[in-house]
């Protein structure tokens, strides 16, 4: 069987790594968009205090994270240990009691299946700060060991070439889909046919575009979201834990005294790829709302994503109906990094004909 891989996002180089494993001929295609997703994700792995309750999308979101351990396990077995990969630990903090409360309810609820999470505690605000310097003096915390954050760039690419080292292709183009006698059939930019067995969309943002041609009308948009960078020089950031204060703003760190503010989510920008005064204000007042110690710190980028936004939070994964050999994965939104490398091995086990290790069914792309 040969498979083309439209897309080498977090999703689309999971299934090429997942199915070049199995041994299975692939082929993975990826244009490397301005604001291609992956490369923008602060790179946050908790599910456990999120607000969001959607029963099937939270099954992902927690499975995604269970198996981050066997994956980077997995990857480092094969040579592959830059990842940026850390369980530096969660702090949630809140500015209400009754807001804590409520946050520790919700993971309490979340963790009597997930020993990943390890032993949840609460913390005081001195501790708190202790574990998070730059954070304001006045909020206590509940502190989740099992938190961890990872450089989606790093990832992405180390599976990528893994699945090259497995004998997998990889091709830098912009490619089409039109229909040939009912079946898909994948053009590169010089309108040559890319032959396939199996055509997998994992196309992010831009997957819409390009199934459009063949007559579906795919439910996922961009939405930006711009992200800082900030350096405190000489300073030892690597084993922060990730900061949530639980608003739709957070805050982690990374090995190079860098910690990282995240981010607006923007609907209806279209692909607009741009740093805005408004966003970057956004970002930085949220962020020294929490943390005043980065005050002194050197903006060194920022960063701009469009995430795959679907309808709902719940991602789009499986086959099309009615045109055979076509995959869809998408809709992974802004939990993508969590959910993408667990959902990649899920379509490579549904391209490869067996059971995938969840049913994907509540996922199905409409036809
Ligand atoms: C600011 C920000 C912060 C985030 N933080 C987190 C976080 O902390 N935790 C978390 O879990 N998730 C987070 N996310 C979400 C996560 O980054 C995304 O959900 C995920 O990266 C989406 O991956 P993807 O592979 O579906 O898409 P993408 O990474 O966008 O990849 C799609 C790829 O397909 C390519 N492509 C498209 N069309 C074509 C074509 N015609 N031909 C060839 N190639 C094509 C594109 O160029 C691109 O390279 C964040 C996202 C953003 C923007």
């Amino acid at each position: 069987m040969r498979v083309v891989v439209i897309g080498a996002g977090i999703l689309g180089s999971s299934v090429a790594y997942h199915l070049a494993q199995k041994g299975i001929e692939v082929e993975i295609i990826d244009e490397a968009h301005q604001g291609k997703a992956t490369l923008a994700g602060a790179g946050i792995v908790c599910p456990w205090a999120t607000k969001a309750t959607d029963p099937q999308w939270y099954a992902l979101y927690a499975a995604g994270a269970a198996s981050y351990a066997g994956l980077i396990d997995g990857l480092i077995e094969r040579g592959e240990d830059d990842l940026g990969y850390r369980r530096v630990g969660a702090l949630i903090v809140a500015e209400t009691a009754e807001e804590l409360d409520a946050a520790d309810q919700r993971i309490q609820s979340r963790i009597g299946n997930a020993p990943e999470a390890g032993y949840v505690r609460r913390v005081t605000a001195q501790e708190a700060k202790r574990l998070f310097p730059p954070l304001r003096e006045d909020l206590a915390g509940i502190y989740i060991p099992g938190g961890a954050r990872v450089n989606g760039r790093l990832l992405a690419a180390a599976m990528t070439r893994a699945a090259v080292a497995m004998g997998a292709v990889l091709r830098h183009d912009h490619v089409t889909l039109d229909l040939q006698d009912g079946r898909p059939r994948c053009l590169d930019s010089s309108g040559r046919t890319i032959t396939a067995d199996e055509i997998i969309v994992t196309a992010g943002a831009w997957a819409s575009q390009i199934l459009r041609p063949i007559g579906l009308e795919h439910p996922v948009a961009p939405q930006r979201g711009q992200i800082i960078h900030i350096q405190l020089p000489g300073v030892e950031t690597k084993s922060w834990p990730v900061l949530l204060p639980m608003t739709s703003h957070y805050l982690l760190a990374f090995d190079d005294s860098r910690v990282v503010v995240g981010a607006t989510r923007e609907d209806n920008t279209g692909f607009d790829y741009r740093v805005t005064a408004g966003g970057q204000a956004e970002v930085l007042n949220a962020g020294l709302r929490f943390a005043p110690g980065l005050a002194s710190g050197t903006i060194i980028e920022t960063r701009i994503g469009f995430r795959p936004a679907g309808e709902s939070i719940k991602p789009i994964l499986g086959r099309v109906p009615g045109i055979e050999g076509l995959i869809v994965g998408n809709a992974l939104g802004a939990s993508g990094l969590s959910i993408g490398p667990y959902a990649g091995r899920l379509l490579a086990q549904l391209c490869a004909g067996e059971t995938p290790d969840t049913t994907i069914e509540p996922y199905a792309p409409a036809a």
